[in-house]
């Protein structure tokens, strides 16, 4: 626990040396921003520090050291297991520093660390360039940069850290480095990838390239019934896709959200969710055959805006629902995964749980293994088994069907995104970054974090000196 006394002096000459606000318990801010996107995460924290700048981020931690306070980092508090927030201890959290500025030109954006991916999008497709994110427009540039950043241009772009080119980062002992290919170069290799251990990252710099601003996208939807029918036809589909093609296999009860039909909501379905990076003549070629397949019950994909599309899963992930979620890579489809994922979609009863299942290759598979600390660039398809519930009600039971679930499919498991691990322990964080991988981390680690000072994140432990 992080429990201390804190001395009064000390918080105070903190909350004036501040330029943006220290929150308290019992201030009027503080239920509010302890709070963090999964729900079922209830913490609180003994200080938050709602830093404006990286001079706050300094003497935040500088102040956490100096009390010896334990430390959460708060980019999009979209963690999983909720790793932005603790209890009694401090949070830092970056959300004021949102700042964007785009150089149309050079083709480069600087994002400090609290944007959001909506506020990287607009500001990026505003000069109709893009930065490969995520699929939901509030998660936290931070946290899902520094773990990779799958999204629905990796195939055609590579991950979100593929298109990095530098970060700013507050150290363990208050300092101030940049990492880039040039400048601390195994720190750069290891922030890919490597979350929130070696530091607070407070400035991101990134390559941008045309993305848009109309593409091809969307989800098309065929009963649940259909759901053998529909991904032994995908696994020849996408066999020969190009980059510019990426998918996601969706299966829930369609969702209660304005562009699902009413007589349609509640029902089991299965959706091929396809975002086509080019032009908007060949996306539609080559989503011909997906559109003619059997009898779909609805089809959304069309021309839209990038933006538009970006935003499509925004409703189903609210903040505040009661999440849970395991994750595995998959090398293929073959019979028997298929068959494993159409008894177990069967099986959801919450109307809130939906699970994608994203297929892997193209750019991002084209990038070395070892050229970043980012593991498993090999995977066939990644099953993000994600279950919500409104709040406590039948939460057991649908983390119950996730972990069956995940459980029926470990004997295909290969590899698992780090960014997609709840609190599972030590020899998961291993998993996720393979053994050699590991291993060099945990050298970085002591190299720039002896103390484990940043550990609320999937720990990787300082290796013995
Ligand atoms: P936070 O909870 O703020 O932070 C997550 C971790 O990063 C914590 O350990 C935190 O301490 C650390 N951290 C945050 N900011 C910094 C910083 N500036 N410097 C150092 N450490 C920091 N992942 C994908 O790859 N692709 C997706 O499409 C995708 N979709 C998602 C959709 C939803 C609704 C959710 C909840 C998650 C999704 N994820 C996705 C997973 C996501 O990448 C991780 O949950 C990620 O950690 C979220 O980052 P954040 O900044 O919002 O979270």
């Amino acid at each position: 626990s992080g429990r201390v006394e804190l001395d009064d002096r000390e918080v105070a000459d903190l909350a004036a040396h501040l330029q943006g606000e220290l929150v308290r318990p019992g201030d009027p801010a503080y239920e509010q921003a302890r709070r963090v996107w999964n729900g079922s995460i209830n913490r609180l924290p003994g200080l938050i520090a709602r830093c404006a700048s990286r001079d706050d981020v300094i003497a935040a931690v500088r102040f956490a050291r100096r009390n010896n306070v334990l430390v959460a980092v708060r980019g999009g508090g979209h963690s999983f297991p909720g790793h932005s927030v603790c209890d009694d201890g401090l949070v830092i959290d970056l959300s004021l520093m949102n700042g964007i500025r785009v150089d149309p030109e050079a083709r480069t954006a600087r994002v400090q660390a609290g944007a959001l991916l909506g506020d990287l999008d607009r500001a990026t497709q505003e000069h109709g360039l893009a930065v490969p994110s995520g699929i939901v427009t509030h998660t936290g540039v931070a946290g899902l940069t520094l773990g990779g950043g799958l999204g629905w241009l990796m195939r055609k772009f590579g991950l979100a850290i593929d298109q990095l080119l530098a970060v700013d980062l507050v150290t363990a002992d208050g300092g101030l480095v940049r990492a880039s290919d040039t400048e601390n170069p195994e720190l750069f290799w290891g922030v890919r990838g490597g979350g929130g251990n070696f530091g607070i990252v407070t400035e991101f710099e990134f390559r941008l390239n045309p993305v848009g601003p109309i593409v091809m996208a969307g989800p098309v939807f065929w009963s649940g019934a259909d759901s053998a029918k529909v991904l032994r036809f995908y696994r020849e589909w996408i066999a020969e896709a190009p980059d510019e093609l990426m998918t996601m296999v969706v299966h829930r009860r369609a969702a209660d959200v304005p562009y699902i039909p009413a007589e349609l909501r509640g029902k089991p379905v299965v959706a091929v969710v396809s975002c086509y990076a080019g032009a908007v003549d060949d996306g539609e070629r080559v989503l011909r055959p997906l559109k003619e397949f059997g009898s779909p019950v609805l089809d959304l994909c069309r021309p839209k805006p990038f933006l538009e599309h970006q935003s499509m899963f925004d409703a189903s992930y609210p903040s505040g629902w009661w999440y849970y979620m395991k994750a595995c890579d998959v090398a293929k489809l073959t019979d028997e995964v298929i068959d494993i994922t159409v008894e177990n979609a069967t099986a959801i009863t919450s109307p809130l749980t939906a699970f994608p299942i994203w297929q892997g290759g193209g750019a991002m598979a084209r990038v070395a293994e070892d050229d970043t600390a980012f593991h498993g660039r090999a995977a066939g398809h990644t099953f993000n088994i994600n279950a919500a519930t409104e709040n406590a009600d039948g939460f057991e039971r649908e983390r119950d069907w996730v972990r069956s679930f995940w459980s029926d499919l470990a004997p295909f498991h290969t590899s698992v995104y780090v960014n997609f691990l709840m609190d599972e322990g030590e020899e998961r964080v291993r998993q996720a970054y393979g053994e050699a991988k590991y291993a060099r981390l945990r050298a970085l680690k002591r190299a720039w974090d002896p103390d484990n000072f940043f550990r609320l994140n999937q720990n990787v432990a300082p290796s013995p000196v």
